[in-house]
């Protein structure tokens, strides 16, 4: 049996969808685990990924695309950027399986 874990999330996330649906950026995924590249370039093989970032305009997005430099400031940005989209599969859909229950919705607290 799997136990339940607590994330947080900005309050203004958007709500997963179904693994599969289009990709909403709720932040799920990243904040549960580091993927596979987030681990490489982080360093770090659990919680939340260092490279998850709140776009202002209402999403979450992977560091490695938005802000390349902040993480690999050696490399061309563009490059950096083109290899993360690859990596993890931009534009593909959902691919976590995880399930997102909000269980106190009322104490939601912002997000730095
Ligand atoms: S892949 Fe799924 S869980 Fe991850 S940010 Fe996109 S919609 Fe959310
Ligand atoms: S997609 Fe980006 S933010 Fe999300 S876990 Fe991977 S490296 Fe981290």
């Amino acid at each position: 049996m799997t136990l339940p874990r607590v994330i947080l999330l900005h309050e203004a996330a958007p709500r997963k969808p179904a693994e599969g649906q289009a990709c909403n950026g709720c932040g799920v995924c990243c904040a549960a685990q580091p993927c596979p590249l987030g681990m490489l370039v982080t360093r770090r093989r659990q919680g939340r990924c260092a490279a998850l970032r709140w776009d202002p305009g209402g999403r979450y997005a992977c560091g490695m695309v938005s802000q390349p430099r902040r993480f690999l400031p050696w490399l061309p940005a563009a490059w950096t950027r083109a290899v993360a989209l690859r990596w993890i599969a931009a534009g593909r859909g959902c691919d976590s399986d995880l399930q997102a229950v909000d269980p106190t919705p009322q104490r939601r607290v912002q997000q730095p």
